[in-house]
Formats: C-alpha cells, structure tokens, sequence
C-alpha cells in the first residue's frame, strides 16, 4: 500500500503517519524529517535550513529527488510507504506521478487531515520532538509525562526552530497558495478522503483506520 497523508502545518500529519505506519508496516517517509536529518556543517544542510526557517519551500529538482532516492529503497520498495509532507505543490505531485508509475508503485489512497487555520498556530508553536526518536508531543494536547523527557525512550525533547508564530505565518501563506490545490488534483484522482483533524489524537486515528479498511491494498 502506498499513502499520502496530507495537511496544513500542525494538522497532525507526523502523529498520525506514525501510527498508519506500525499498524500496516509501512515505512514512515516525512520530507521534512529528511531536510533536518541533512548534516548542517555542510552548504547544503545550512542552505536547507535557512528555507525551513523561513517558512518556504525547498526547490522541487532537490525535493522530488530526495524522495525518489528514497522511494527506491528495498525497504519502501518491499513494505509501501507513507509520505508525509510531500508532495506539496502540483509540480511535485506530477513528478510524483511520473515516479509512481515508473516504479509500479502508484498512490494507493490520499489522506487529508482538515484543521482549521486558527488551531494550527497552537499546535505548532506547543509541539516539542524526541531528540532521539523522533516521537511528537505537544505541551498542552500531548504532553510527555515528565516534562521535556521522551515517554518511549527518555530523549530530551526539543521545539522546532520554524514552529515560531512568525514562520507559521508563511508556512500557512504557502499552504494555501502551494499545497491546498492539491485537494482538487487527488479529488480528480479519486483517491482522495477527508477527516476532521479536530478531534482527539485517537479519534482521527480511528477515523484513518476506518477510511482504510474500505481500501483496497
Ligand atoms: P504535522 O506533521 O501535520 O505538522 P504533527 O503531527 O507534528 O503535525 O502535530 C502538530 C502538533 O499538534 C504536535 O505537537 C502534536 O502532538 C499535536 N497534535 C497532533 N494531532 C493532534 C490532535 N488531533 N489534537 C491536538 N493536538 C494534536
Ligand atoms: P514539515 O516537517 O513537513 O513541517 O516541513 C518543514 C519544512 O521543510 C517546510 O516548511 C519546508 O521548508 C521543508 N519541506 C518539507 N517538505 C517539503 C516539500 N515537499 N517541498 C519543499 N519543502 C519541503
């Protein structure tokens, strides 16, 4: 099976995907994990982050081939996958296109967490990330049980240096402007399905589960 699950910033894509991945044992691909994973004492790891700070995107030709290389791993190849952050504009989801088809893996099913704008600026600006594991908590909706410890491994926790008020503001800008025309391109598709993203953490969970065990892998 091969997912996309899509979303404004905050809306739950990462936590979600997490889950999606370990019940059907996909492997979990996020784009902006790969970025911040780049090594930031080269030019392109700092290159990279000077866009994330600033809320744009990074140029599709360096995008689309990240996950490619990735895509064509054994793991991904062999399990499906789970995007999560890409493709974000309509180049990069005809360039997705193109790959799928040339690697036989074509999307199985489009998810879209729908939140709206006014709860996502929380959302980002109270999540804190593993250092070490990656796992996502947020101060006030998902807190860690020891504050700035990792429940799962006892990482210390840290903020995103682009979950900041003023970098949301261009990160929503360029969601609206970029990414939400992607609805109507995976609606013609007809792969495409909505949840309501403003419920509980389980609750969109179930409803993901739901959507899919109508689906056909
Ligand atoms: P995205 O990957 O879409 O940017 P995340 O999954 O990282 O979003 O979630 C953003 C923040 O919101 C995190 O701190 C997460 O714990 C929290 N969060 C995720 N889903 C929900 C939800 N349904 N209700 C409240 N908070 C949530
Ligand atoms: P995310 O972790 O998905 O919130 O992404 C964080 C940042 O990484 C974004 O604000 C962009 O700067 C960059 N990024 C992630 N995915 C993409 C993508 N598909 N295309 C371009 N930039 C991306």
């Amino acid at each position: 099976m091969q997912l996309l699950i899509m979303g404004a910033p905050g809306a739950g894509k990462g936590t979600q995907a997490a889950k999606l991945a370990a019940k059907y044992n996909l492997v979990h691909v996020s784009t902006g994990d790969i970025f911040r994973s780049l090594n930031e004492m080269t030019d392109l790891g700092q290159q990279v982050r000077r866009f994330m700070k600033a809320g744009k995107l990074i140029p599709d030709d360096l995008t689309n081939r990240l996950v490619e290389e990735r895509l064509e791993c054994n793991d991904c190849m062999d399990n499906g996958w789970i995007l999560d952050g890409y493709p974000r504009n309509v180049e990069q989801a005809q360039n997705l296109d193109v790959f799928t088809n040339i690697i036989r893996r074509q999307l199985t099913c489009v998810l879209n967490i729908h939140v709206p704008a006014e709860k996502l600026i929380e959302r980002a600006i109270g999540r804190r990330i593993c250092k070490n594991c990656g796992a996502t908590y947020h101060v006030k909706f998902n807190p860690s049980k020891v504050a700035d410890v990792c429940d799962s491994c006892g990482g210390q926790l840290y903020q995103r240096a682009d979950d900041t008020a003023e970098t949301m503001k261009n990160r929503l800008s360029v969601y609206e402007k970029n990414t939400r025309p992607l609805i109507d391109y995976y609606k013609q598709a007809g792969i495409y399905a909505e949840i309501d993203g403003t419920q509980t953490i389980d609750k969109v969970t179930e409803a993901l589960f739901n959507v899919l065990s109508s689906v056909k892998a």
